[in-house]
């Protein structure tokens, strides 16, 4: 269970740690966001994950901001990096079988390992290897690492130890506070070589000694990383459709951990004939997650309760016939809720969105311009889409 207070989870603390780390998202974010400090010591990272990955934030006001103090060229690796997790939501949205695909791996593997002893040494840092330990207890501890240790930790996992890495990506999804099924599986993956084909990550004693100040410097290290190979997956298809603002007429607003922030996805609240906001545990991958969604959501939720005539809800389970409750009540036939892309989430959604039309009420997803801008240049690598950055970039803020 991770420790209470490094992320706290609001709006408030979002805004605060942006604020806070905009001065430095320039030059010391490039010259130092590879060096993983430790817990606790002073970081050139921004950890603003776990507000990004639930939009408690979003990539907008976070590029916004540091635009405005250091421009496009000043800040170019911390956008750059930020659109990295716009890039991966986008490549998964347009692949989501690479999804479904993971999670049969990831039960087949369970069914078929042989060690399990190997598996538990490995999620209690137990394996003797310097720097591997540390990091697993570590995310168990904090639910977050930086991503260099990461990095490291999933190639060890991977080409040391020999484990599967669909169970390495599990342990991550299960832990992480920023858990995310676009971020993490891709992540993964591309460490493993699937990503990028015959592209692998290896990680040395040398690279790990550099960039963690010394503090670590394990021996027995995989020295190759032969590629993991599967059947490739299906070319990317369109963007499945979504609405790009609410229907007019009255509506009921469905807020999911998958989109916190005050306009929800281009959602007017003041808009809204009544709001449920959810977060539904099964919405999450993991306890850590888990939890910051629950605290985001109440969040959010007294946010909403300030901002609208209507009632605000908080609803433990996305449940359909509590939805269909809740419209009746606020005599309304259309739910809009945030776009929610591939994960739990819009699994859920498609489930509850049949019940509902069995009622004959209809739920709108709406999408982010932001997502609609980027996410369709997500179909090659991220070296084709960072040319298009700028281009997309609002060209008054991208100078
Ligand atoms: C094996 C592996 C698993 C990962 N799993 C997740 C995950 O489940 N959820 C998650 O949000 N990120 C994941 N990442 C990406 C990255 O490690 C984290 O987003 C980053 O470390 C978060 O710390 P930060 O907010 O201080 O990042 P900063 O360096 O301050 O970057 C700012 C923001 O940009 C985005 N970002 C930065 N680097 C990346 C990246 N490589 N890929 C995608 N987005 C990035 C994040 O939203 C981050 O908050 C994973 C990376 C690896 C190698």
């Amino acid at each position: 269970m991770p420790e209470p207070g490094m992320f706290p989870p609001t709006r408030q603390a979002a805004l605060e740690r942006l604020a806070g780390f905009v001065p430095a998202a320039g030059r010391a974010y490039s010259e130092g966001r590879n060096l993983d400090p430790g817990p606790g010591e002073p970081t050139a990272v921004s950890r603003l994950s776990p507000y990004l990955r639930h939009r408690v934030i979003t990539e907008a006001e976070v590029v916004d901001a540091v635009l405005q103090t250091h421009g496009l060229a000043g800040a170019e690796k911390f956008i750059q990096e930020v659109l990295w997790r716009t890039y991966w939501k986008g490549w998964l949205e347009m692949r989501p079988s690479v999804w479904s695909r993971f999670l049969e791996t990831r039960d087949r593997e369970r069914e078929r390992l042989v060690d399990e002893q190997a598996l538990a040494d490995a999620e209690a840092g137990r394996t003797g290897v310097e720097g591997f330990d540390d990091w697993a207890r570590e995310l168990a501890r904090t639910g977050y690492l930086h991503n260099h240790a990461r990095m490291w930790f999933a190639s060890i996992w991977i080409f040391t130890l020999r484990l599967p890495w669909a169970l390495g990506a599990d342990l991550f999804l299960r832990r992480l506070v920023d858990a995310d099924p676009a971020s993490n599986t891709l992540s993964w993956r591309w460490v493993a070589g699937l990503q990028t084909p015959g592209k692998t990550y290896l990680a040395t004693r040398e690279n790990i000694a550099r960039f963690t100040g010394g503090r670590f410097a394990p021996t027995g290290l995989a020295t190759e990383a032969p590629a993991l190979a599967e059947a490739p997956p299906e070319p990317p298809a369109g963007l499945p459709p979504a609405a790009d603002s609410p229907p007019p007429g009255p509506f009921l607003l469905l807020a999911t951990p998958e989109d916190l922030a005050p306009d929800l996805g281009g959602i007017d609240p003041a808009a809204a004939a009544a709001a449920v906001v959810t977060a539904d545990p099964r919405l999450s991958l993991g306890e850590a997650s888990s939890r910051f969604a629950a605290g985001a959501a109440r969040d959010a939720a007294d946010r909403l309760a300030g901002r609208m005539q209507g009632p605000v809800t908080l609803m433990d389970r996305l449940d359909a016939d509590a939805l269909v409750a809740a419209a009746q009540g606020a005599q309304v036939r259309t739910l809009v809720t945030p776009y929610a892309p591939v994960g739990p989430t819009a699994d859920a959604l498609a489930q509850a969105g049949q019940a509902l039309q069995a009622e004959g009420l209809r739920l709108i997803q709406v999408r982010r311009g932001w997502d609609s801008r980027f996410w369709p240049h997500a179909t090659a690598g991220f070296f084709a889409f960072r040319k298009q950055i700028p281009a997309l970039l609002d060209p008054e803020r991208a100078r």
